[in-house]
């Protein structure tokens, strides 16, 4: 019988440099993820052959239990391109307005969302009536709504939908929610994220506010919101937000360029927040309690992720975050595994109801509540 050793071996060849920590959360991670001759491996068909699609697709490579199998995209040059690069067959291979096909096909299981914001509603609610499960990238929707569509769609389904968040899998930042959930950084006080890097040509999507439903907020912003909420350990309940633009031309109606915003909790923790497509190297994240601190810089980049608390350096593994990810999904979705911090679709939603109420308090300059449950 194969083991939990053979992914490690397999893993510390490609995805992990492995150092010698006192705790191994990547060990933890993967503890439950023993492979056996039944253990089912995740047969996944990206959507979106982009930049991050490619990034995904590469990560896929070093995975134990999941394999890239199909391509769905717009694209013909690139499914060709694809299809040599990564032995996919020709039958595995669909387009925007066929894809609906996929329900025939038996030999794909799930279908990762990697295009524009906008369209991750639609085709993820495609993918659930095809009756296959759903990893959809962040943001998920463009507003809760939307989510919470998708959401519906896939439990009317029978699928599962899960969220692209990485950062649940890193073994850094699960070190620090271990140290938090463990009290030693005593009662938490104060959590800040800086999130935010200058975005290049006027004319991409991400600067469409009908393909991206919104600027710095919706792409970069969000690690700050979902951070927030994974290091503190709890949801907010009010926001304040504050928007500045330097550049109205870029930065159209619809497209945020910099919002400052400021979260309060129910313990009485706060933090304060900020998503700029104004300012390069912002990938910050600052946790304050009673009895210590986190630090972390870079703090949702690619990795390698770096950080201090108030006890020493952070000396995680460090993983290839998608390759990680991925097998992780396969057990959640295969073996019913609980990640440490949740990837499902209510997860998302929770995301997108701070969103809608970041831009409803920058719009009237007011406190919004917020009631996440
Ligand atoms: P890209 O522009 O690089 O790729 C998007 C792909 O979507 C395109 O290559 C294209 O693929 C497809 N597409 C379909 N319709 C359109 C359209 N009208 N305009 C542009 N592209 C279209 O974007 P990214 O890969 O950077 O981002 C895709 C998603 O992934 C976003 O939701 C983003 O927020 C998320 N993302 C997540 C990251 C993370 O770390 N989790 C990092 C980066 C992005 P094709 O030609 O095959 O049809």
């Amino acid at each position: 019988m194969k083991t939990r050793r053979i992914f490690l071996q397999k893993a510390s060849l490609s995805a992990i440099a492995l150092s010698v920590p006192a705790f191994n959360p990547l060990a933890a991670m993967t503890d439950s993820l023993t492979l056996s001759k039944d253990t089912k491996t995740l047969r996944v068909a990206i959507m979106g052959l982009g930049s991050y699609g490619t990034r995904v697709a590469e990560a896929i490579q070093k995975c134990a239990r999941t394999k890239l199998v199909g391509v769905i995209s717009g694209t013909p040059s690139k499914v060709e391109d694809w299809k040599s690069k990564y032995n996919i067959p020709a039958k595995n291979c669909y387009n925007y307005e066929n894809f609906d096909a996929i329900k025939d096909n038996p030999d794909i299981d799930a279908v990762y969302v990697i295009t524009p914001n906008a369209q991750h509603k639609d085709q993820v609610i495609r993918v659930a009536k095809a009756g296959k499960h759903a990893i959809c990238e962040k943001p998920m929707a463009v507003n809760a709504a939307d989510g919470q569509a998708m959401v519906d769609a896939c439990k009317a389904a029978g699928v599962q939908l899960l969220i692209g968040y990485r950062m649940h899998f890193e073994p850094n930042t699960l070190e620090v929610i271990r140290m938090r959930k463990a009290g030693e950084f005593g009662d938490i006080r104060f959590f800040q994220g800086l999130c935010g890097f200058v975005i290049g040509d006027p004319t991409q999507w991400r600067l469409n506010p009908a393909l991206s439903g919104g600027g710095a907020m919706m792409d970069i912003g969000i690690y700050a919101i979902n951070g927030a909420r994974y290091m503190i350990g709890e949801e907010p309940i009010w926001v304040t937000a504050q928007e500045t633009k330097s550049n109205p031309d870029k930065f159209i109606e619809g497209i945020d360029e910099t919002i400052t915003f400021q979260f309060g909790f129910a313990s009485g923790a706060t933090a304060s927040c900020l998503s700029t497509y104004y300012m390069n190297n912002l990938d910050k994240f600052y946790l304050n309690g009673s009895k210590g601190w986190a630090e972390m810089q870079p703090s949702t980049g690619y990795g390698p992720i770096k950080g201090e608390t108030h006890k020493g350096p952070l000396s995680e593994p460090i993983v290839t975050h998608q390759t990680v990810q991925m097998d992780e999904m396969a057990a959640i979705i295969f073996d019913g595994k609980k990640p440490e911090v949740p990837v499902n679709g209510e997860e998302g939603v929770k995301d997108m109801k701070i969103i809608d109420a970041i831009f409803k308090a920058v719009k009237t300059g007011e406190k919004v509540s917020l009631n996440l449950g």
